[in-house]
């Protein structure tokens, strides 16, 4: 068995699914919206395929949302079956393979629509066909979403060039099958409604046509905005990661991080006073005898290096005491003092599933500097996962 595992309990998404209040997303999910989950990023650090197919398998999800063309078939080849969408900007060279493999790609261009109406008419007839087992049923060979930028920036179109976007999918046979939005969140919700309003004006005149929409990531849907369309995109959320500052409240809900990390020392050795520990002998023991266990994770599985020389620690899960990480962490262990021999197979726990200042991703997020989705995203796929 593997010394250091990843272990994510059910979705938190999926495990809180009997709770109705406004921060809850499965009510707002079973209430009204069909959900996109958003598992870019190898699923926000927690493995895409696993949980894909997790989500799929319970139903509890519609639709799968990638940021790439290539992180998109990797699901496509590991047997997802539902409409999978690609959140970043389509590529005249990605068009073909989005076709043929049932992708939705976001456009926000008149270029790539005509590029696509291109790709379209190429197509050999054989290529037109949707498979017999309509495994890509909802969505028709070459669909895209027209992305609108309604104050964030970053990608989709200008609002005034939505009307050209939508008559350049016409005139090229392109399949619109929906149009969307990004709230750019924070705890400004002012803004967000003003996005939502002007997204409203935008896809006024398309609310009778048979597409979709969807505007809402993680913070708005906690906040129960706009999850009166379609759609509503939840990522972090689905994880237990809180979208919002008020980690209190979020947690308050029921929320719980999905991940947790824990591992058992690849090595224990009893060190006599003045001995040194890691890289650059950093750490020096103080006592006459001092236990340092070995961990196999290190910066190279998103174990932060900074978190050396005692800023962080693991938990003896026997009981409770919190033992610091002494000297640098390496590229692949981390060296920890421990208060006594530990047992055989003793656990540790290395990030904690709740929202500890020090052990858990959040914690860690805040010292760091960063935000949660960073420090999860840097779990490497070297990091076996268990999924219960
Ligand atoms: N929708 C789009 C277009 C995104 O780019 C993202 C993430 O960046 C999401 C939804 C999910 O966001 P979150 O993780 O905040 O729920």
């Amino acid at each position: 068995t593997d010394a250091v595992v990843a272990v994510l309990m059910l979705l938190a998404f999926v495990h809180f699914s009997s709770e109705v209040n406004k921060w809850n997303i499965s009510h707002v999910v079973t209430q009204r919206s069909g959900v996109i989950a958003v598992l870019k990023g190898d699923a926000y650090g927690h493995g895409a395929e696993q949980v894909a197919h997790h989500l799929v398998n319970c139903r509890a999800v519609d639709r799968i949302a990638m940021a790439t063309v290539g992180e998109a078939l990797q699901l496509r080849r590991s047997g997802i079956k539902c409409p999978i969408h690609v959140l970043g900007n389509l590529q005249s060279w990605e068009m073909q393979t989005c076709v043929l493999n049932g992708l939705i790609p976001t456009v926000s261009s008149k270029e790539t629509i005509d590029g696509m109406g291109q790709v379209l008419k190429n197509l050999k007839p054989k290529q037109r066909v949707v498979d017999s087992n309509s495994k890509y049923a909802n969505a028709p060979p070459g669909a895209i979403h027209i992305k609108v930028d309604t104050g964030m920036g970053r990608n989709g179109c200008l609002p005034q060039q939505l009307p050209g976007l939508v008559q350049a999918c016409e005139s090229n046979a392109v399949p619109l099958e929906g149009i969307f939005t990004h709230i750019c969140f924070h705890e400004d919700e002012e803004y967000s409604r003003h996005q939502l309003e002007l997204y409203d004006q935008l896809i006024a005149p398309y609310k009778d046509r048979n597409i979709f929409f969807h505007s809402s990531c993680s913070g708005p849907i906690l906040l129960d905005m706009g999850t009166n369309y379609d759609f509503i995109r939840p990522g972090v959320a689905i994880y237990g990661m809180p979208p919002i500052a008020q980690i209190d409240e979020f947690e308050a809900q029921g929320y719980r991080p999905a991940l947790t990390i824990k591992g058992t020392p690849t090595l224990v050795k009893c060190h006599p006073k003045g001995s040194k520990v890691g890289y650059a002998c950093t750490y020096e023991c103080q006592e006459d005898e001092e236990w340092i266990a070995a961990f196999p994770l290190g910066f190279g599985d998103g174990f932060w290096r900074a978190l050396g020389h005692e800023r962080g620690c693991i938990i003896r899960d026997k009981t409770g005491e919190r033992c610091p990480v002494v000297g640098r962490v390496s590229m692949d262990a981390i060296t920890v003092r421990l208060p006594c021999q530990p047992d055989e197979n003793e656990t540790f726990t290395i990030i904690t599933a709740d929202f500890d200042p020090v052990t858990s991703v959040t914690g860690i997020a805040d010292a760091m500097g960063t935000i949660s989705n960073e420090v999860l995203i840097r779990f490497a796929p070297r990091l076996p996962r268990v999924f219960r």
